[in-house]
């Protein structure tokens, strides 16, 4: 019996099922997870629907519950964070950080304000507009950053006055559950719910009469199905999706002194990062060099069971997206790429892939044109700087983007052609809690963090007093 457990109502509470967590690192069963019936999620939004009124009522409580959330993770961190490393493979020091940060976001949503405007205040009328809550929202997760990415959606929908449903990806469900049971001491019942179970439950939530608002992070797929399911009921939403980000290096960049970034900004989580570099547009000037650089960080990267001290690298977190790595990186090949480093899987339990560096690859190969999400990354070549743009934003996706050079206004100048969300100049992934993150395209429909993404969990209301 899985010594983990749903919330629902603020109740530790067990499902007819349970399903297999694996551990990436190791091919094993890490632990189980409740596999939730229909009638629980109906319990699990009635309870969210029930504690609305009151939790909505009081903002201090709101405010005085989240800096307590804030602190119990922060207490935690470790304890959760092993979990985290179990379940996604993460090294702990990352899976540590990943709660920690995941406070810090908490913490700057507390204290972030919830805007009152007078827009006409004479003689006519007294006029105000004010951000309501919604009511329920789901919200439904991936399996890369489970904790830190449910946090982006709890913090500012709870704070806005809206309660939750949280459903974690299978993969990895055991961090968001450890979440609910420890939320429990600090938020009122029902305000917030874990629920856990396959993709069908995902698709139960999105139909559901109860949620007003479905918060998404996860596949493009995925997404335009969240997208389709919430039409007829006019429910919003919010989805966060994929990613192909490029970097432009512009020819006066200097490869040495950029390497470590591009890798750290390609290869961070593993690869597994929505915005992470996925493709590096290099002028054939800087070619060999940059090919080389990065090249030899990936052959110095230590890669092994997160729970290992000193492994930078974890295994991928699941077998669909290590066979899709490994079938991204052998398609490239077979059609002439040149691994300059690594390019294959590493023999042995888990779901472990060497850090590949691939040369002599272009826009036209699978591993280019779609998301690898994984520890690959594809270097390709470019003599007009025009083309290389075209390139670069000639795809359905339109996450994030960087452009590196000596020449920081002439960057700026090139990135802000960049049609993405965030496009950065000499670093890459750079993300906080008050600067509004998401995508152009098929890379999602609205943002989070920042007011603007407070701003997602509520509805306009103009509160209009007559004065004549
Ligand atoms: P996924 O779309 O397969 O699954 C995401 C979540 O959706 C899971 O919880 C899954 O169970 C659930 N789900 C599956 N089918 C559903 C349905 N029909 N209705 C409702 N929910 C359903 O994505 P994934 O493989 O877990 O995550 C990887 C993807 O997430 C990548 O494309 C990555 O770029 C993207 N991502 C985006 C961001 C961002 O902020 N833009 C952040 C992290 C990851």
């Amino acid at each position: 019996m899985t010594g983990f457990t749903m919330t629902i109502d603020g109740q530790s509470v067990e499902a007819p099922g349970t399903f297999d967590v694996i551990n990436p690192a190791t091919g094993d069963v890490a632990d189980q997870a409740p596999d939730a019936a229909r009638e629980q999620l109906d319990q699990a939004m009635a309870a969210a629907a029930a504690a609305f009124p009151a939790w909505r009522a009081d903002e201090q409580a709101r405010r005085k519950a989240l800096q307590a959330a804030a602190d119990l993770l922060f207490a935690k961190s470790e304890e959760i964070g092993r979990i985290l490393t179990l379940e996604q493979g993460k090294p702990l020091a990352d899976a540590t950080m990943e709660v920690v940060g995941a406070g810090v976001w908490i913490k700057y949503f507390a204290d972030l304000e919830l805007p009152r405007e007078v827009i006409q205040d004479d003689d006519a009328a007294f006029v105000e507009v004010i951000r309501r809550p919604m009511g329920v929202v789901a919200a439904i997760t991936p399996w890369n950053y489970p904790l830190l990415l449910a946090i982006w959606k709890l913090a500012p929908a709870l704070l806005a006055g809206n309660t939750m449903v949280l459903k974690p990806s299978p993969f990895t469900p055991l961090s968001s559950l450890k979440l609910g049971e420890v939320l429990r001491d600090v938020l009122p019942p029902g305000v917030f719910n874990v629920v856990t179970g396959g993709d069908d439950l995902g698709a139960w939530m999105t139909g559901h009469e109860t949620p007003r608002k479905i918060s998404f992070t996860g596949s493009v797929a995925t997404g335009k199905r969240v997208a389709a399911a919430a039409a007829p009921d006019l429910k919003r939403v919010t989805l966060e999706l994929g990613g192909n980000d490029p970097a432009i290096l512009l020819d006066d960049a200097d490869p040495a002194a950029v390497a470590d970034k591009l890798f750290g900004a390609a290869f961070m989580n593993n690869g597994q990062v929505c915005s992470a570099i996925k493709r590096v547009y290099v002028p054939e000037s800087l070619y060999g060099d940059v090919v080389d650089a990065l090249a030899a960080k990936a052959n110095a990267a230590r890669v092994g069971n997160g729970l290992e001290e000193g492994v930078q690298l974890g295994p991928i977190n699941n077998r669909p997206q290590y066979e899709r790595v490994s079938e991204l990186v052998a398609d490239a090949i077979a059609k002439g790429a040149r691994a300059a480093a690594g390019g294959k899987a590493i023999d042995g339990p888990g779901y472990f892939f060497e850090p590949t560096i691939l040369a002599d690859v272009s826009d036209g190969a699978r591993i280019v044109d779609e998301e690898q999400f994984g520890p690959a990354l594809p270097i390709v070549r470019y003599s007009d700087l025009d083309e290389a743009l075209a390139r670069a934003n000639g795809t359905h996706f339109g996450l994030s983007g960087s452009v590196w050079s000596a020449d920081a206004e002439r960057a700026g100048e090139v990135a802000s052609r960049l049609e993405c969300g965030t496009a950065w100049v000499n670093t890459h992934l750079a993300l906080a809690p008050h600067q509004p993150f998401g995508g152009f395209k098929w890379s999602g429909v609205g943002v989070e963090n920042g007011p603007w993404g407070l701003y997602g969990f509520t509805e306009i209301q103009v509160l209009h007093r007559s004065k004549l």
